[in-house]
């Protein structure tokens, strides 16, 4: 499933500069030689995967010229689910494979924890029957907590250096890799409750290394895309579930070391905003700009 865009800015679009290599096709309307050198430039690890997948047309796709980041997360995420499905592997951000652990496959059915979220569109998606075989088989929980964790990697990648980010730009990219983190987590947290049979085999070394594996670098782009601002709007009630103490108790366990909560996304103020305002503002009216965000800025 993918997030809704909340706005779609095709004036920004129209204004941006196209790339000095521009061709026919980009002349004639077409935004995909763009968008691609764009994905080269910008985000050399999406890059890698429309680089690694063999049907370029299949990643082309799903570029839409009419989105701010023209669709590029969306056609990474789709690309890896495509890869992994093709090589049984999950490709991971900042490279490397890991064969898929058929074995999860025999782990009880991810629709058990439905009931510990609040109705949204990915609980929706991923763990009620009928949508997607990830509500009755972890292992499609887990190529999708890889799918969404290239997909806002992309989108914090492409948001730099323009961050913290443009007007009409505010997208759920986060939303995702957090429901999905919090899906893993709270399957974790219950395996360890009253699945034995489950818990036993997510901590088999195979299983706990890909979880590991697949973990770690989830949590290391989810950090790094918690200073961009308006980049979720479910975000942070999924990651202060997964914060709580079972499943991070849990967690602990099958990774060998403490999970790190992402607790900079959870601040009401951008982390990046709060380090762009000086402490001490510049003109001389004697005020602490202690909360910027009930002191409108100044046209300095
Ligand atoms: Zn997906």
């Amino acid at each position: 499933m993918r997030r809704l865009l909340r706005s779609i800015s095709f004036a920004a679009l129209a204004c941006m500069p196209l790339a000095a290599g521009l061709n026919a096709a980009a002349e004639a309307g077409d935004c995909r030689p763009d968008a691609i050198e764009r994905l080269r430039a910008s985000a050399p690890e999406g890059f890698a995967i429309y680089q690694a997948i063999k049907d370029k047309t299949f990643f082309l796709g799903w570029i839409s010229c009419g989105e701010a980041q023209l669709g590029l997360p969306t056609a990474v995420h789709e690309s890896v689910h495509y890869i992994t499905a093709e090589l049984d592997t999950f490709p991971l951000v900042q490279g490397g494979q890991l064969k898929r652990p058929h074995e999860v496959s025999a782990f009880f059915a991810p629709q058990l924890i439905a009931g510990k979220f609040k109705a949204n569109d990915f609980v929706t998606t991923y763990l009620r029957p009928g949508s997607a075989s990830s509500s009755t088989d972890f292992l499609y929980l887990l190529d999708e907590l890889n799918a969404y964790t290239h997909d806002l990697n992309t989108a914090v990648n492409l948001s730099h250096p323009r961050a913290p980010i443009e007007a009409g730009d505010e997208v759920d990219h986060r939303d995702g890799l957090a429901a999905l983190m919090a899906f893993v987590a709270l399957y974790a947290e219950r395996a360890e409750q009253s699945e034995p049979a489950t818990w036993s085999g997510l901590l088999e070394p195979r299983v706990a290394k890909t979880v590991s594996e697949l973990w770690g670098r989830a949590e290391k782009v989810m950090a790094s895309s918690c200073g961009i601002p308006n980049f979720g709007t479910e975000d942070k009630s999924l990651i202060r579930q997964f914060c709580q103490s079972r499943p991070q108790a849990a967690l602990q366990k099958i990774l060998g070391r403490a999970p790190v909560c992402p607790t900079a996304c959870l601040k009401s103020t951008p982390v990046a905003a709060l380090e762009g305002q000086p402490l001490v503002d510049p003109t001389p009216t004697g005020s602490l700009r202690r909360n910027p965000a009930t002191n409108p800025a100044r046209p300095f």
